[in-house]
């Protein structure tokens, strides 16, 4: 977990010499994607540099507390503002993704900048858009890496609580809240360091779990009671969604967060899959417990990736039979569910 094999004091001076940085990452920012992002940014600001962040689309509304969130530009919202900033930046962070297809609408634009592009991420086999390449699998989350880097950087000084928080609220939530992808010691030095600069655990714990509405509760409600199939053959579940029963429950972005993880609550569950309909598509959200590869699987049925335990992908409309297709991938993952 050692990453002064990377360049650091180049990209040091990078960041020094630089007049414009820009940070992005993945459509669909999670608290990972965010909490990173926004503790990078809020670093270099308290290094007096010229930093914008910029989200392929609209964050979820409980990510909104942190610090800067108000400044983050929405790319799919603010395209030609977007597109001006992303022209101008001369030093670009890629944070808490191995592909640039994740960068959805905005890949183009960030594609054809020339800008020095430095990735920061903890998913495995990163493409090779970035000239340098940051990229830890031992990582619970992104924004751990970036407090490494922030203290490889010396940047320590810097810190303060509300960076902590970001940084915090990132391993929260790529961890499951603590139950998967932390069984590390340095984790827990990093999370007692944090605690140091004075966060408040408890808040932003609540922030993030309990800040839902009454109709996200009913859609939760609405997906175990009717829409949940279990497939006891592959110890599996899977909750397929489609925008009309969104719609019909008040759907706002980051409600159907966490759901896919409710069926592991159901003993000797080994798979789920959530396939939320889309305008143009079905998203799908794909999580295993076990050795069970879902990243594998969504790179060769679902053009998508990820994690071992926690990927996703996507596939083609119509949702009606969308469930059918995933129990047809499922049959040749038949021995491995037993
Ligand atoms: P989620 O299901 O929460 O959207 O994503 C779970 C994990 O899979 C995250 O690590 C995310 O970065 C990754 N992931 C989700 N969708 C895609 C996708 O379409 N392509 C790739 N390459 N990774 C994805
Ligand atoms: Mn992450």
């Amino acid at each position: 977990m050692d990453i002064s094999k990377y360049p650091l004091n180049k990209l040091k001076e990078r960041i020094e010499l630089s007049n414009f940085i820009l940070i992005t990452t993945h459509v669909n920012p999670d608290g990972d994607a965010i909490g990173a992002s926004l503790a990078l940014m809020n670093i270099f600001k308290e290094a007096n540099k010229n930093v914008t962040l910029i989200t392929p689309n609209e964050m979820s509304f409980f990510l909104k507390w942190m610090k800067s969130a108000d400044e983050v530009i929405n790319y799919e919202k603010q395209t030609a503002h977007s597109q001006e900033i992303i022209a101008k930046a001369d030093l670009i962070f890629y944070v808490d993704f191995n592909d640039t297809g994740r960068l959805g609408k905005a890949q183009k634009s960030f594609n054809s900048s020339s800008a020095y592009k430095v990735l920061i991420d903890h998913h495995p086999d990163p493409d090779d858009s970035a000239d340098l390449i940051i990229s830890e699998t031992s990582y619970g989350s992104a924004a751990e890496l970036v407090y490494e880097l922030i203290k490889n950087l010396s940047y320590s000084k810097l810190m303060n609580k509300d960076i902590a928080e970001c940084i915090y609220a990132g391993i929260m939530t790529d961890t499951g809240n603590f139950s998967f992808a932390c069984s590390y010691p340095e984790i827990w030095k990093n999370m007692a360091e944090l605690i140091e600069y004075g966060i408040d655990k408890n808040r932003v714990s609540a922030n993030i779990y309990d800040n839902y509405s009454e109709s996200r509760m009913r859609l939760m409600g609405f997906c175990l009671n009717e829409k949940m199939k279990i497939i006891p053959e592959y110890n599996s579940s899977c909750i397929c969604l489609s925008l009309k029963e969104m719609e019909d429950h008040n759907h706002q972005p980051g409600d159907t967060e966490g759901f896919v993880n409710l069926p592991f609550s159901i003993k000797g569950i080994k798979f789920s899959a959530l396939l939320l309909e889309k305008e143009s598509n079905i998203k799908l959200s794909l999580r295993s417990r076990g050795d069970f590869d879902v990243n594998e699987m969504a790179r060769k049925h679902f053009k998508g990736g990820g994690h071992t335990n926690a990927a996703g992908g996507e596939l083609s409309k119509p949702i009606e039979n969308a469930q059918e297709r995933l129990i047809e991938v499922l049959k040749e993952y038949k021995e491995d569910l037993q």
